[in-house]
């Protein structure tokens, strides 16, 4: 018999890529939205027929209480969250009650709904912050350094006390970076690419960044979404760390992707310093040993792949080319 999978943060990237995922292994897919003045379904506009979407919120209890009962999921994801760090820090509050208390919201409803029901956290590496030790795993001290990083602790811990708890098939998947051509323009990956397309098609001529120095270690979110769905096959629910294991600087970053069009990427890359945080994470790497023994997973797209592919991507929709409004 299928299952059915409710998705919360269906119109962002990953959830873009994980809806297709579960269409293609025959789930019926739900998808929760917030209500806007205008609809933002690019990223899922290719899948519109295929899944069901109902208005709830994050910050409503009750909207999710009926969205469950209404749509009775084998599985719910979530992956809604005011997710940009800049923003965590010029709205700490709005952000510790859609990436914190959001979360127990959801856990909340599920004990009220069914408590059979399985669920999945989207943790982050922003949680290690000033990291303890290197690579990061499942068992290195949290140290977050903005209110997105602690909001994302506070849901990695109640995720873990509700499975605790209730005996909920509860689990976290701590995800480092993760990119695509339907990563948000706000991210340092996709400003790059937009902005080398625009430049080598004539359409910029500068591109404005913050900390050159910051590393990542960034894998490509077709990937990982794999990862989150292997986690809730397992017989017992448990906590992960989905990376590449490799790290690469924004300067790096910069390098490979104005390189793949021809440029050097010295003559547009300039320093604002509007773009430096008021504390930064400067080094993140994950270990993903535990996700590759216990689910066999392991990343497939290589940074240079990842780069690649987000700057031929970003080229033919400046030229037109591509009219997919991502
Ligand atoms: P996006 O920012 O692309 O998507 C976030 C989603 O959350 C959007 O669909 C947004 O809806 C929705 N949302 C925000 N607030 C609410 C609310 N109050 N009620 C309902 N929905 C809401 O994020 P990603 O797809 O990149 O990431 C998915 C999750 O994984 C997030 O929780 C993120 O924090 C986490 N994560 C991401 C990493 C990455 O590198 N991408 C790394 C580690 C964790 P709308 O379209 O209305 O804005
Ligand atoms: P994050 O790791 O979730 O904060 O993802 P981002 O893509 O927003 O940022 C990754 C790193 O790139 C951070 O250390 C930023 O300080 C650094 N960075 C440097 N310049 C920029 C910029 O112009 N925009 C963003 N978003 N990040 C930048």
């Amino acid at each position: 018999m299928s299952k059915t999978a409710l998705i919360t943060g269906i119109t962002g990237q990953d959830g873009a890529y994980l809806a297709q995922l579960l269409l293609d292994q025959g789930y019926e897919v739900h998808g929760m939205v917030r209500r806007s003045s205008s609809d933002r379904f690019d990223r899922i506009e290719p899948l519109i027929e295929d899944i069901t979407l109902h208005q709830a919120d994050l910050l409503d209890q009750l909207s999710i209480v009926r969205l469950i009962e209404a749509t009775s999921p084998d599985e719910i994801y979530n992956l809604a969250a005011q997710s940009f760090v800049p923003t965590s820090f010029e709205q700490p509050l709005l952000t510790g009650e859609f990436t914190a208390l959001g979360v127990t919201r959801m856990l909340e409803a599920i004990r009220q709904v069914s408590t059979e029901i399985r669920f999945y956290q989207a943790s982050s590496s922003e949680m290690f912050g000033t990291v303890q030790e290197t690579p990061q795993r499942e068992t290195t001290p949290f140290w977050p350094r903005s209110p997105y990083g602690v909001a994302k602790v506070y849901g990695h811990w109640i995720t873990v006390n509700y499975r605790e708890s209730y005996d909920i098939f509860a689990c976290s998947g701590i995800l480092f970076n993760h990119e695509s051509p339907l990563r948000g323009k706000q991210f340092v990956t996709r400003k790059i690419s937009d902005a080398v397309a625009r430049i080598k098609l004539g359409k910029q001529e500068k591109l404005s960044l913050g900390n050159l120095d910051a590393e990542r270690d960034w894998g490509f979110a077709g990937d990982y979404v794999r990862a989150m769905w292997l986690m809730m096959q397992q017989d017992t629910p448990d906590d992960y760390v989905v990376s590449t294991g490799q790290r690469h600087t924004v300067r790096d970053f910069c390098q490979v992707a104005f390189d793949h069009v021809g440029l050097n990427w010295e003559d547009y890359v300039e320093i604002d310093p509007a773009f430096l945080r008021p504390a930064d994470v400067n080094t993140l790497c994950g270990d993903f040993s535990k996700a590759h023994e216990n689910l066999g997973w392991q990343p497939e797209v290589t940074f240079e792949q990842l780069v690649q592919m987000m700057v031929d991507t970003d080229l033919d929709r400046v030229s037109g080319k591509l009219n997919d409004g991502v």
